[in-house]
């Protein structure tokens, strides 16, 4: 995962997961970005994670790997080449005293491992992309199924608003939101993250 360069993540693009936090639903995109320290590839084997700072929660969300630079007119096949499946991982007691302070949320959702990603799979295009819901097991219970077309900003959006804002390049990655239910992980928890029926990656979560 050398070529990956930044990492950008959506908050709050799928109206029930905003809801279930209490949050608005946001009227432009919502972005922040995790440090290259913080991936991890799902390869089944155990990954790391703080256990002593609160509540460490999962958000399944699909990823895309960008190829090249947008340029006005592109269309999202233009710019992605290949996609995956992750988990934005997130310290949910520690994001919630930050926001009341009104911090920033780099000690919640930037810790190292925060970032986990299955290998990327090649991008089949929107359209087809929506007709599979990507979806969590924890210990082999599903906890999370999501669909790419719920998203309140979808893909082309997001990819011009980050152009906008901070610069989008080849290697970049967006992290593109959680759907609802998202929910705590233990020591020992088996994640295993699917793209329909197929299993695109497994670990164990090993709390430190
Ligand atoms: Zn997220």
């Amino acid at each position: 995962m050398d070529h990956i360069r930044n990492i950008f993540c959506v908050g709050r693009n799928y109206r029930l997961h905003a809801a279930e936090l209490g949050n608005e639903v946001p009227t432009t995109p919502f972005l922040f970005n995790k440090p290259t320290h913080a991936l991890a590839l799902a390869d089944g084997s155990a990954i790391e994670l703080p256990g002593d700072r609160g509540e460490l929660h999962y958000e399944t969300e699909l990823v895309f790997h960008i190829a090249r630079s947008y340029q006005e007119g592109m269309q999202v096949e233009d710019v992605i080449d290949r996609m995956a499946v992750g988990i934005d991982f997130t310290l949910r007691d520690v994001q919630s005293e930050l926001k009341k302070k009104g911090h920033p949320w780099l000690l919640a959702k930037g810790f190292r491992n925060s970032a986990v990603i299955t290998p990327f799979h090649p991008f089949p295009g929107l359209e087809a992309c929506k007709q599979t819901d990507f979806s969590l097991l924890k210990n082999s219970e599903q906890v999370q199924r999501g669909n790419i077309g719920d998203v309140i900003f979808d893909l082309l959006t997001v990819i011009r608003f980050a152009t906008e804002h901070f610069g989008l390049s080849k290697g970049d990655i967006l992290y593109t939101g959680t759907p609802a239910g998202v929910g705590p992980v233990a020591n020992g928890d088996r994640l295993t993250m699917l793209w329909g029926d197929q299993v695109w990656g497994e670990f164990t979560a090993k709390l430190t």
